[in-house]
């Protein structure tokens, strides 16, 4: 069914970069022999699932949407995918993404755009855009992200479906290829909140092979679904709801505080002052964290190897002059300037005192507050190629997601309704590792 759905959607909305049919109906026919011989279903027995390019899969390309790895194939699987194959889930292909997960759009693919399933002219998100749309479009039932600075939020919100960034640490990165390690979280894309607790209870928990990976207690996120949000205190930034957001999308957040009001929520106007900071913190810090990371990309160890070179440093050179795309170029141009002797101090570490002074402001509003709710993006999507040409108005679609993967605070997206024909998404943004109060909330809202 999925692959037929595929069939029929895919040639417009492009979402898949590299299809698994094959090994996805052998993996289906073993499920359904092990059931017939008595073993129990997993918790998402049977589910089709899409995996974000910059995951890795045993046997299955990796591109992360670049040239350069267009014939990388890993030889393990990412510790989720691992966690997937254990709750009986079946792997149904690799999702588009901007290139490395650099972008919000998905125009940076190295590849092509993927298309929003609401309207083909206009982009699905990014950078777990094609993630999206293959959720959105029903050719798969859930699809993992990963999101650095709003990349599974933004792409949920204008593509109209759930997207979870988890707690820094919940959910292993191993297997996932670093674009800033300090940020980035792997989390779920689904059609509602329940199945996102789902797959959040398959995928989260420790592993000592992360070593950023938090070795807390699991709760049970499913029962934590009561609809029961009376006496909940919610804050509504008031920095999320000024200057740049579209006047139809702020209607919509209003609407939704007053079904919280109806549920017996309160909520308040409170301030996160550093806000106005946190997009040019997070370029800074994300793009010297990638600017490093992405040096393994030598056109030795990983991927394709320009041909013909002089020496080795021409080879390193022509390698990564074919193999990377404009803004993956931009980036690691950035972070290494900001990463140099003598400018270190002045942006690398001025940065990362911003990064502390954001996270308090999460800290002083949870003080009294249990979550925090604004909208995910400041816009409904725009139109393929409106904004490919100017970097910074790009940049600024993040203005509500970057702040919270600054603060490694767990946020959702849930649609909240419609503007000129495209969805809405409302973010709830919880304590440290409070998941389960972030999907409670969302899905009483749902
Ligand atoms: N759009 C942001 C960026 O380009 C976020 C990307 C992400 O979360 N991976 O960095």
């Amino acid at each position: 069914e999925s692959y037929r759905r595929i069939k029929e959607t895919d040639p417009s909305i492009r979402a898949f970069i590299t299809l698994n049919e094959e090994q996805a109906r052998e993996q289906a026919a073993e499920l359904d022999r092990q059931l017939a011989a008595g073993a129990e279903r997993g918790l998402l027995f049977g589910l089709p699932a899409g995996i974000k390019d910059n995951i890795v899969t045993e046997g299955l390309l990796t591109t992360c949407a670049s040239r350069f790895l267009s014939n990388y194939n890993p030889i393990y699987d990412a510790t989720v995918v691992k966690k997937l194959k254990s709750a009986q889930s079946v792997t149904v292909g690799k999702l588009n993404m901007d290139e490395f997960a650099m972008g919000g759009s998905n125009e940076n693919s190295g590849f092509f755009p993927t298309r929003n399933p609401w309207n083909t002219d206009y982009v699905p998100g990014g950078s777990s855009g094609g993630s999206a749309a293959s959720v959105a479009a029903g050719q798969v039932y859930f699809a993992l992200g990963s999101d650095t600075g709003g990349s599974i939020r933004q792409p949920a919100a204008y593509c109209g479906i759930v997207g979870l960034k988890p707690t820094y640490g919940l959910v292993s990165r191993f297997g996932l290829v670093a674009f800033a390690s300090s940020l980035d979280q792997i989390g779920p894309l689904t059609k509602n909140v329940e199945d996102a607790a789902y797959v959040l209870q398959a995928i989260a928990g420790y592993d000592p092979m992360d070593s950023t990976s938090a070795n807390v207690d699991i709760p049970d996120y499913i029962s934590a679904l009561t609809g029961d949000v009376k006496g909940m205190r919610i804050g509504v930034p008031k920095e999320y709801m000024g200057q740049g957001i579209d006047p139809k999308v702020k209607e919509a957040i209003l609407a939704a505080l007053k079904v919280f009001e109806g549920l017996g929520a309160t909520w308040e106007e409170v301030s996160l002052p550093h806000t106005e900071y946190a997009v040019a913190t997070y370029y800074l810090l994300a793009s010297s964290e990638a600017s490093s990371n992405l040096a393994r990309f030598d056109g030795v160890r990983y991927g394709v190897r320009a041909d013909n070179p002089d020496n080795l440093l021409d080879l390193y050179r022509k390698s990564r002059s074919q193999g990377f795309g404009p803004e993956v170029k931009r980036r690691i141009m950035l972070g290494t300037y900001a990463l140099s002797s003598g400018y270190y101090d002045a942006y690398y570490l001025k940065a990362q005192k911003v990064r502390t002074l954001i996270k308090r402001d999460f800290d002083n509003v949870f003080a009294n507050y249990d979550v925090i709710i604004g909208p995910t993006a400041p816009t409904t999507a725009f139109r393929i190629g409106e904004q490919i040409g100017d970097p910074l108005t790009m940049y600024l679609n993040d203005i509500c997601t970057i702040p919270v993967s600054l603060a490694g605070v767990p946020a959702i997206s849930v649609p909240c309704g419609m503007a000129d024909g495209l969805p809405i998404g409302l973010q709830i943004i919880g304590k440290p590792f409070d998941e389960t109060t972030v999907l409670r909330t969302a899905h009483a809202f749902e």
